[in-house]
Order: C-alpha cells, then sequence, then structure tokens
C-alpha cells in the first residue's frame, strides 16, 4: 500500500473513537493517509502501541508523557514501549507554562527533568522526539542547546508549532521538522512561522480529535481532514497540493525513519 499523505500527530486512540475506530483509521487509509498516534501518558502511549499492531502498515506510535500530565515518569516502561518497531518517536513531551499553578519554579524545574528524561530515552533507542511547548519556548530551546549532544540529525518534530520565526530558525538549526494543524485553516498567527520554515521541514497533523480545520470546524476531528491542512499549507508555500503532499511524505520519512510511498 503506498500512502501519499500524513496525519503526523492525531490521537485516534483517544476514548473520542471507542465507537468507530476502525473507520476513522479506515478511511484515513483509503485517502492515502498515513498516521501516527501520539500518545500522552501511559495508558495513551499503551493504547497507541496496540492500535499500531492492529493494521498491517500505514499506522505508527509515539509513546512518552506530555508536561501537563500528572504521572511519575515511569522509565522502564516507556523504554520497553519505545522500543516497539511501530514506535517512530518519543513524546509528546516537552514544556507547557500555560496553566502552571501554585509553585511554579517547582513545577518548570519538574517539566523540564520529565522531559530531559525523555531526550536521553530517544537517543538511547536511537528514535526522534515528538514536542509539545506552549508558554516555555525559550526555556525548550535552552535545554535542548545544551542536550545538542543527544540529538539525532533529524531531532525531531515540533508538533502544532507556536513559537515565533526566531524560535523556528534556532529550532531548525537544531534539526527539527514542524508540524501545523488546523489553526492556520482559520488564524493568520502562524504565517510568519510557516513562511520561515523551508518545504523540507514542514509536516501535515490534525492533532485530532482537537483543533478542526475549517470547513468542518466544530465536528470532531479526523485523519482524513489532514488533507484541509495540506491544502491550506500548499497555498500559504505557495505550491500545489500535491507537489506539497509529496514533500511532506518524504520529510516524515526521513524524521521518522519509516517507508511510506
Ligand atoms: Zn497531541
Amino acid at each position: 500500500m503506498k500512502f501519499v499523505h500524513i496525519d503526523a500527530h492525531t490521537h485516534v486512540q483517544f476514548p473520542a473513537y471507542n465507537e468507530d475506530r476502525k473507520e476513522v483509521i479506515e478511511r484515513a487509509r483509503a485517502a492515502g493517509i498515513a498516521l501516527v498516534n501520539a500518545g500522552a501518558d501511559r495508558a495513551s502511549s499503551e493504547a497507541a502501541v496496540r492500535v499500531a499492531h492492529e493494521f498491517p502498515e500505514g499506522v505508527f506510535a509515539t509513546v512518552g508523557l506530555h508536561p501537563t500530565e500528572n504521572e511519575v515518569f515511569d522509565e522502564d516502561v516507556y523504554r520497553t514501549l519505545a522500543r516497539d518497531e511501530k514506535v517512530v518517536a518519543i513524546g509528546e513531551c516537552g514544556l507547557d507554562y500555560f496553566r502552571l499553578v501554585g509553585d511554579t519554579a517547582a513545577a518548570r524545574a519538574k517539566q523540564q527533568e520529565t522531559f530531559l528524561a525523555q531526550v536521553r530515552l530517544a537517543h538511547e533507542v536511537g528514535k526522534p522526539l515528538m514536542i509539545h511547548c506552549r508558554n516555555a519556548m525559550s526555556d525548550l530551546i535552552a535545554l535542548l542547546n545544551e542536550q545538542r549532544a543527544l540529538l539525532r540529525e533529524s531531532a525531531g518534530v515540533m508538533h502544532f508549532f507556536t513559537g515565533s520565526p526566531e524560535d523556528a530558525e534556532a529550532l531548525l538549526r537544531l534539526g527539527f521538522y514542524f508540524t501545523f494543524g488546523g489553526v492556520i485553516t482559520f488564524s493568520h498567527d502562524y504565517d510568519g512561522a510557516v513562511a520561515r520554515i523551508p518545504l523540507d521541514r514542514l509536516l501535515t497533523e490534525t492533532d485530532a480529535p482537537y483543533v478542526t480545520p475549517v470547513p468542518n470546524r466544530g465536528k470532531r476531528n479526523e485523519p482524513l481532514f489532514a488533507l484541509d491542512i495540506e491544502c491550506r499549507l500548499a497555498d500559504m508555500k505557495g505550491v500545489a497540493a500535491d507537489a506539497l503532499a509529496a514533500q511532506v511524505v518524504a520529510n516524515a520519512e526521513r524524521v521518522f525513519g519509516v517507508k511510506l510511498g
């Protein structure tokens, strides 16, 4: 089977799809869309791996602990998951200072420590990072610069990138790729960042079930809608949609180390 599109960050393993998970995935596969279900904690990481194994091809997983999850990072559990052949990245991991309450200095330090453990794990298993970052871009970039020696040449994916064009520059130098989701179909906030990122570092994602792109805003999101993101990104970059699709699939193959086409 050939895949000509990619939903590089989605969550079809989440309970939102308990009633129709197989149909949702088959709809995407029938349209030639490969997908990567991102884990956010232990249960959703295990579920992502399980779902990936239910399909012969085109369905992958990432395993990791999201910075806003209140779970202790169990290295042994994640190490075993990380070595699975269907696992293409470690994450979503990163920093998120958006809703910190109480002792914020301690909370930040804990997030940094948990993120660092996942940077080390990615290095150990030779896989890229799937990074979530919100309101913490300068700390994230500083931490990654310090750990530069642990990063692969294709270091990972900045999922739903919300940083500035300058942040993008710093992360490009570190070897990162960038995904943009539904928000680019109804907001111009990211035009500057998209303009700054070269075509060979861009990916498409839905982050389903969240942030549904136009024209399905308000409905539950799903990987099929990666096609709407693709059209919008192609417009923003001034290239044809099929050319953009071919490029993002090649990018996904490079960063995740998989064969899609
Ligand atoms: Zn996500």
